[in-house]
């Protein structure tokens, strides 16, 4: 696998991984703040579990979203909103996810600076 190739899916592995722990240890920790709070602070928390709700669903919004726009190492357009699921492979140039680099392969981040 070509650097260019490997350091773009490793990117990409990083962004889903990151957006799937805060979707699943994201309300875990806000649920365990609220109960600790409740302790502490009583009525108030419930303020508290909503704000910490919200704010966690705009953080996982945010890190799902650069997740599915991460570009194709290929072709450039966002691999996940342009692939075709069933086979999991860019729906523009046809690359495979963690697909590896052609020689005939353009480089799109090259075309893009020239
Ligand atoms: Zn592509």
């Amino acid at each position: 696998m070509s650097d260019r190739y490997a350091r773009e899916w490793n990117e990409f592995r990083r962004k889903n991984r990151t957006a799937s722990l805060v979707l699943i240890l994201g309300p875990l920790v806000v649920v365990l703040v609220a109960l600790m709070s409740r302790t502490l602070i009583g009525d108030k928390a419930s303020g508290l579990f909503i704000a910490l709700m919200v704010g966690w669903a705009l953080v996982w919004g945010w890190l799902a979203f650069r997740a599915v726009r991460h570009p194709c190492p290929r072709c450039g357009v966002a691999f996940l909103a342009n692939q075709d699921a069933w086979v999991r492979r860019c729906g523009r140039c046809g690359l495979e996810l963690y697909g590896e680099q052609r020689p005939s392969d353009s480089t799109w981040t090259q075309n893009r600076t020239s």
